[in-house]
């Protein structure tokens, strides 16, 4: 991949992921918007409820003492000692006509009241005791409650007028009874904050009522009264928690969506850099090979050479394809133990396996003039697993061992038995890895970055081979820096 496309497709990426955040963001901005809204909305209902709640409260409080001065006035009506209730018929339409009349009239001459009852059939010449009863009821219950509720006291008797008067100016609101009622009205609709009343206009902030009038001649009399609520907590809390809810599950979606798609974009992108630089390395690697090779079987066509030289070309040809074969393998060997079946596993002790990998390694250390010493385990360290497929990670830690170095290297090897676990450590001399890198090392393709062109040859397979193979085998591979330079690889993996 050109160094062009390489940069378009960086910023094609990352306006993607800029667009994904932006429409993420709007999606959350909106429905913390939706939710603001909501929320005011339920404060506007919350007042409006409990100012609807109180006035029913002080209607209801009212509607209670107005039924006590009818019972009062009932009490009165019945007690022949103070009102004087009798019955004539009529002459015109011989209907009976009743009389409430004061027992000793305050002043000469005044006069009570007289009416009839349509629904009263009955001609009576004399009040009895069912005719007085009926009397009292309709008189209090339909008269008497109409003029209280429009806030009226009519003196239809001046001392009835006059006792009733007394009553009613004595009648005050009842706290008590206020606050039972509107207890229920608030639970009734939901509310259940705690309150106070007041009967001053307080501070109008926070969730105070809108004043209502309690007195029993209202208009024309004032006996304010409000209710402060504490903080509808409660009630925001219920009536918003579906959409609360709601908008925390999409927002949550969306955030792990935008998550997922900006990391798999991201590794994609990642992945599709490291497949780049590998096919260079390879590109490279096979070219050089190849061209030697060609070169030199044109010029045994071309020219007669002495069998000697012939051997010499041949030798060169030889070399090469060796190279290539070698190379091959290499890219092969990253996978083909990996795929190996369920028969191969079996108990392996790691202590000869580990011998066989700086075994496998000798030439190399040798022409290196490396030292790798191995602190074997005093025990078997047997783990059930994949003999050729460990092989093959520990021979590639090792290489690399001898591979990263700018001095003579030291491997030193040490396999300890621990109770459930065995742990090989691999501690170089070498060049070192940076803290920075050491969470991609294990990733394919990955090869820690050297400027533009990398010395020392690889295809970063190595790694990920040991990270695979000893993820198979349910271990574990960490790598961290060695005291005074290096690196230090460790394996750990499961005794049987
Ligand atoms: P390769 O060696 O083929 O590049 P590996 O997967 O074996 O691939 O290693 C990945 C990268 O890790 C290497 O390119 C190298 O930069 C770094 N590395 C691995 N082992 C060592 C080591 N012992 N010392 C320093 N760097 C190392």
């Amino acid at each position: 991949m050109s160094c062009s496309t390489f940069k378009r497709m960086k910023t094609h990426v990352n306006l993607i992921l800029a667009l994904m955040a932006l429409c993420v963001s709007g999606i959350i901005g909106l429905q913390l918007f939706w939710n603001y809204q909501n929320y005011t909305s339920a404060l506007n209902t919350f007042q409006y409820d409990i100012n609807q709640a109180m006035t029913k409260a002080v209607d209801l409080e009212r509607a209670q003492r107005h039924q006590q001065l009818i019972r009062h006035v009932k009490h009165w009506l019945a007690d022949t000692s103070f009102i004087r209730i009798t019955c004539d018929i009529q002459s015109r339409d011989s209907n009976t006509v009743f009389h409430i009349n004061d027992r000793y009239p305050k002043f000469a001459g005044s006069s009570g009241l007289s009416f009839g009852l349509t629904n009263f059939k009955r001609k009576l010449s004399q009040i009895t005791p069912e005719a007085k009863k009926l009397v009292i009821n309709h008189f209090a219950e339909t008269r008497l409650l109409k003029d209280l509720q429009e806030g009226f006291i009519y003196y239809y008797t001046q001392r009835l007028g006059d006792s009733l008067t007394k009553a009613y100016t004595n009648s005050h609101l009842r706290m008590k009874a206020l606050d039972t009622l509107y207890r229920q009205q608030l639970a009734s609709k939901g509310i259940h904050s705690s309150f106070r009343f007041q009967t001053d206009a307080g501070s109008p902030t926070g969730y105070v009522t809108e004043p209502v009038n309690a007195a029993l001649a209202r208009p024309y009399k004032q006996e304010m009264v409000q209710a402060r609520l504490t903080r509808p907590d409660s009630y925001l809390l219920s009536t918003m928690k579906w959409a609360v809810m709601t908008t925390l599950l999409l927002a949550t979606i969306c955030l792990v969506c935008f998550g997922y798609t900006a990391k798999v974009l991201l590794s994609q992108h990642k992945l599709t850099v490291l497949k780049d630089d590998f096919i260079n390395n390879m590109t490279h690697e096979l070219n050089t090979p190849l061209a030697s090779i060609k070169i030199t079987a044109e010029a045994l066509k071309s020219f007669h050479y002495s069998p000697d030289v012939q051997k010499e070309y041949l030798d060169i040809i030889s070399y090469q394809t060796e190279k290539l074969t070698e190379l091959t393998t290499q890219i092969l060997t990253a996978n083909r133990h990996l795929v190996a079946t369920k028969e191969d596993w079996q108990p392996v002790d790691l202590n000869p396996l580990i011998h066989q990998a700086i075994d496998a390694l000798w030439v190399q250390s040798r022409n290196q003039q490396a030292t790798v010493t191995f602190h074997s385990a005093a025990e078997p360290a047997l783990i059930y697993g994949q003999a050729a497929n460990l092989l093959t990670a520990f021979t590639n830690i090792i290489d690399n061992a001898l591979k990263y170095s700018s001095s003579v290297p030291h491997l030193r090897i040490t396999l300890i038995v621990d109770f459930k676990w065995a742990e090989i450590v691999f501690a170089d001399n070498g060049i070192g890895i940076p803290e920075a890198y050491r969470n991609k090392l294990f990733d394919p393709f990955f090869r820690v970055p050297q400027g533009n062109v990398h010395t020392i040859k690889g295809y970063g397979l190595g790694l990920s081979y040991v990270r695979q193979s000893v993820g198979q085998h349910r271990g574990l591979v960490t790598v961290e820096a060695n005291q005074p330079c290096g690196s230090l690889f460790r394996i750990k993996l499961p005794l049987v």
